[in-house]
């Protein structure tokens, strides 16, 4: 619903922990929360279990307003989000490991925490 989360899209626009903001899954450039749920043919077959449930109507509005109206379609929504997003996460974490496994990563992590301790120190000096 803010559209925080595993998503190319926030990944890259927000927490600038990707490249870019396009979708491992199928490759459209902008993988958005709605590209998830509305577009992204990697999805399919959650899909259509979710629209089976509530409709095809899978707007912003429509979603929240059947996950408001019936328990069954709240159910329908969280199992689409919790299985989606959990294999959207798995590869993301085996991304940003290799990442971080890098040793240039590694050293510049340390030169940050280092110029953080630098300027805590420099507060604490000032007063
Ligand atoms: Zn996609």
């Amino acid at each position: 619903m803010t559209g925080h989360g595993c998503f190319g899209h926030y990944l890259h626009r927000v927490a600038r922990r990707e490249p870019t903001p396009s979708c491992h899954e199928c490759g459209a450039v902008d993988d958005t929360a709605q590209h998830t749920l509305e577009e992204c043919r990697r999805w399919d077959p959650q899909r259509r279990t979710l629209v089976a449930e509530i409709g095809g109507d899978l707007s912003l509005s429509s979603v929240v307003f059947a996950m408001l109206s019936s328990e069954r379609s709240w159910e329908a929504v969280v199992d689409f989000c919790e299985e989606v997003i959990s294999q959207k996460e798995a590869p993301r974490r085996m991304r940003e490991e290799a990442v971080n496994a890098h040793p240039l990563r590694r050293r510049r992590g340390g030169r940050r925490r280092r110029e953080y301790a630098a300027r805590l120190l420099a507060l604490g000096g000032g007063g």
